[in-house]
């Protein structure tokens, strides 16, 4: 079986950049993968001759009748019981925010393995921005750079050892 990576993290640190450089596509691929829903968003990656299944959450489309907080939530919850290892996404140019406390919480709470990654950290001097998120509670933050494509691949020798 494969194994699943699983992008969490709040609105717009750039997740779904992620998934798409991870999957190396712009459009989503639904795994062929008995046992998962469909509701979220899954693509097929490879990292040497490792094949793994990625999961991107917050896709879906906002609803203003149906609580959106409720269903990130959710999804984030989903996709994380499914995942292996989490990559927690956080932007390092914004900084920590409350949100980003919440979810850190939960994820100590869950005790599964877990990538704290600061994105958006293309150009940024590593240490001086990133030294913040250590208060997060999850170990060495691993700067990457999304768009960029820098740190992929340090992130992913450090994502499928940690399995
Ligand atoms: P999501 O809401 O977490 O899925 O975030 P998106 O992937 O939609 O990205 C949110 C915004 O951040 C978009 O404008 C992206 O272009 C931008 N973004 C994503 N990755 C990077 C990065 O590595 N560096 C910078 N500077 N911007 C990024
Ligand atoms: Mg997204």
């Amino acid at each position: 079986m494969k194994p699943v990576i699983a992008l969490v993290g709040r609105p717009n640190v750039g997740k779904s950049t992620l998934f798409n450089r991870l999957t190396k596509t712009r459009d989503a691929i639904v795994a062929d993968f008995a046992g998962l829903t469909r509701d979220r968003h899954y693509g097929n990656g490879k990292h040497g001759r490792i094949e793994f299944i990625v999961i991107d959450t917050g896709g879906f489309e906002p609803d203003a009748s149906s609580g959106i907080y409720m269903e990130m939530a959710k999804q984030t919850r989903q996709a994380v019981a499914e995942a292996d290892v989490v990559l927690f996404v956080v932007d390092a140019r914004a900084g920590i925010s409350a949100q980003d406390h919440e979810i850190a919480k939960y994820l100590r709470k869950l005790g599964k393995s877990c990538v704290l990654l600061a994105n958006k950290a293309e150009g940024l001097k590593e240490g001086a921005q990133l030294v913040e998120f250590f208060e997060l509670g999850l170990g060495e933050v691993v700067p990457i750079s999304a768009s960029h494509g820098q740190g992929i691949k340090p992130l992913l020798d450090l994502a499928l050892t940690a399995l």
